[in-house]
């Protein structure tokens, strides 16, 4: 099966795929639209920016009925901007079977979220703790939920959110579908889904196979002294479209941040201190280009997908080979090229070569431009 139009799919939704540019379906898509649309359970791995929201969001807006009021689908996703993505997808799938979307996370008035659930939607999508806080207050319904959706569940887990998780499982139908999707597939996970599932149908894409490749992968040896100056002089010598610059601390980004714009760089932070508003604002400023250059924190830039990053940072190193694997996803998204540039330290060169092993990556070794080298550009 290789087109979209083989999947036997409601005309509205076709219409809709065909109008997001979505050609044909990815691996991942192909593979799981037609089980996950015979109400099985269904366990999906593959690496980022392989196209899952797609592959449990076409099914789940063809599977839903625009005309009953009640709550059909619950997604759970790790972070609020997550939450948001995954939204603005379905609501793009969704368009012309006009099949209802909210998004529902913590940070916004919830005062709104229980209006806007009131009118009527068919498909929610949140983040745990906020869901959990609805259905606590009985302003979400889930009796008549078909399909849970656990989204992107090596994060959730490795957020601490398996408690949640289980209590929300608890409320639903027993007899619902339970689809779980997931880059990687830690014991957690595999322990979460042999609770909570049944018999589930597998669809792994790529297995072992880690990093993404299209994303070409270089270190810069630098001094500790020197990682400022270093990474300006790498990104003066780079093209870069759309960059985020991973720093290990909220004010590591707040520093960095700073001394980039006070340098002169469109730039501006993305952490866990700022308040939902800014988060969204600063958002908003690097989709649509104002800011060139994202500085964040790990939490904070989980599962953002932004079309056109060309180039990700690691101005600090990655804790563990999932976390460089995370952050290098957030490039060469949808079959186009990134580049991923680390910066390390003498002291922390093991520690890099330990995360090239463990991921099965190519990381080659690259020279920090001398100041000639970028005045010639
Ligand atoms: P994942 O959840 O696997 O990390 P996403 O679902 O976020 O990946 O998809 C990554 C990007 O690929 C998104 O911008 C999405 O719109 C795009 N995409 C998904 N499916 C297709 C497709 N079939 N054709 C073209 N682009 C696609
Ligand atoms: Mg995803």
């Amino acid at each position: 099966m290789t087109t979209f139009s083989d999947l036997g799919l409601n005309k509205k939704v076709q219409q809709a795929i065909d109008e997001m540019g979505f050609e044909e379906p990815s691996p991942i898509q192909a593979q799981c639209i037609p089980v996950v649309l015979t109400g099985q359970d269904v366990i999906g791995q593959a690496q980022t920016g392989t196209g899952k929201t797609a592959a449990f969001g076409i099914p789940l807006v063809e599977m839903a009925s625009a005309t009953s009021r009640s709550v059909q689908a619950l997604i759970l996703t790790p972070t609020r901007e997550l939450a948001i993505q995954v939204a603005g997808e379905l609501r793009k799938i969704s368009r012309y079977k006009r099949v209802r979307t909210l998004p529902i996370y913590g940070g916004q008035s919830i005062g709104h979220q229980i209006k806007a659930i009131q009118q009527g939607v068919h498909i929610v999508i949140g983040t745990p703790g906020r869901v959990l806080d609805h259905i606590r207050r009985g302003t979400l319904k889930l009796d008549k939920l078909q399909t849970v959706v656990l989204d992107e569940a090596d994060e959730m887990l490795d957020m601490g959110f398996i408690d949640d998780i289980e209590t929300i499982l608890q409320e639903t139908p027993k007899e619902r579908q339970t689809l779980l999707f997931s880059a990687t597939m830690p014991d957690a996970v595999k322990r979460l889904a042999k609770r909570y599932m049944k018999d589930p149908v597998n669809v792994t894409i790529n297995r072992g196979e880690v990093a993404v490749p299209l994303i070409e992968q270089v270190y810069y040896k630098v001094l500790e002294r020197n990682k400022l100056e270093s990474l300006c002089r790498i990104i003066d010598s780079e093209d870069i479209q759309l960059g985020i610059i991973f720093c290990r601390t909220k004010r590591g980004v707040d520093e960095l941040t700073e001394a980039l714009i006070a340098r002169g760089y469109m730039a501006d932070g993305l952490h866990g201190d700022l308040s939902q508003a800014q988060r969204d604002r600063v958002m908003k400023k690097f989709r649509n280009g104002e800011i060139e250059m994202l500085i964040a924190t790990d939490v904070a830039a989980r599962g953002i997908d932004v079309g056109n990053v060309s180039h990700v940072v690691n101005y600090d190193l990655p804790q563990d080979p999932e976390s460089y694997v995370h952050r290098i996803g957030r490039t060469g998204r949808a079959g186009k090229r990134g580049l991923a540039m680390t910066l390390v330290t003498p002291r922390e060169f093991k520690l890099l070569k330990s995360i090239e092993k463990e991921t099965k990556a190519k990381i080659v070794s690259r020279e920090v431009p001398s100041l000639a080298d970028v005045a010639e550009r």
